[in-house]
């Protein structure tokens, strides 16, 4: 059983951010979720965030803050994708999936990242995604976003490293949730047949990548890239 803190999962109320939270609540920590709608999983702090507003964000932190304590884990999940070919793709549906899926996750460890230095404690885990390494055709936007995490943690792992904080990314595969049932019929089945497990992931096999990673178990692992795709990126 590993020391119980407090648990920051941003787009908790549905999805892997739900699944996140469930299993750090079974873990035994404080849970807080960020949720623009819904509400994260029973025994969490449902807080209203928009990942585009670094404002929202540092209102939802106080609000952590004030109700569970000084948040040490820091899970930055919220993310969209905005699918179109190159050729197609509009400024605007480039900007928009960078806005969320990267710069929302400086917001958020910049918000986090004193209170983790005051704690002398921190873990950061990004959810990135096997398409940052592997690429994908219509996923310009939102590759770009997921391999410019690695970087993000890499780098903090730099900074911070020697403060007993780690930051790692998570890259799940394809795993059944909302975001990949939007995907068309074909594109599924292609994706299918190149995953070496034969079959999606759940949502619960990230939850516990990210279980391992803030546990005391993980404590030497930082600037890692966890892969939980079923072999689909051999290790990426
Ligand atoms: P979902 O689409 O099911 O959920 C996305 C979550 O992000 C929701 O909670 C959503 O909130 C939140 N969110 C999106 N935009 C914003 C925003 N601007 N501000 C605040 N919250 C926001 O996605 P998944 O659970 O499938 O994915 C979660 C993460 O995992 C994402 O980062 C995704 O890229 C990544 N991932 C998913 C894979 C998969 O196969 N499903 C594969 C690889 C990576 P709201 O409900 O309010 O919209």
């Amino acid at each position: 059983m590993s020391t119980s803190r407090t648990v920051l999962v941003t787009g908790g109320n549905r999805g892997i951010g739900y699944a996140i939270a469930e299993r750090m609540i079974a873990d035994g920590h404080r849970v807080a979720v960020t949720a623009r709608s819904g509400e994260g999983p029973e025994g969490s702090l449902t807080v209203r965030a928009e990942m585009t507003d670094a404002a929202s964000i540092d209102a939802a932190f106080t609000e952590i803050e004030a109700r569970l304590g000084p948040v040490a884990v820091v899970v930055a999940n919220a993310g969209i994708t905005r699918d179109t070919l190159l050729l197609r793709m509009t400024e605007e549906e480039f900007t928009s999936v960078i806005d969320t899926n990267l710069t929302g996750t400086f917001r958020v460890v910049k918000r986090a990242a004193k209170g983790l230095l005051k704690g002398r404690f921190g873990r950061v885990i990004l959810i990135s995604s096997v398409v940052g390494l592997y690429g994908s055709p219509g996923q310009i936007n939102y590759s770009s976003s997921k391999a410019a995490l690695v970087g993000f943690a890499r780098s903090l792992t730099r900074e911070l490293g020697s403060r007993n904080i780690t930051a790692n990314v998570i890259a799940p595969g394809f795993i059944e949730t909302d975001m990949t049932a939007a995907l068309p019929d074909e594109q599924q089945q292609q994706y299918l047949s190149s995953i070496p497990a034969g079959r999606f992931g759940q949502v619960a096999e990230i939850a516990g990548a990210a279980s391992f990673l803030a546990g005391d178990d993980a404590a030497y692992i930082s600037g890692a890239v966890i892969p939980v795709d079923g072999g689909l990126g051999m290790g990426h």
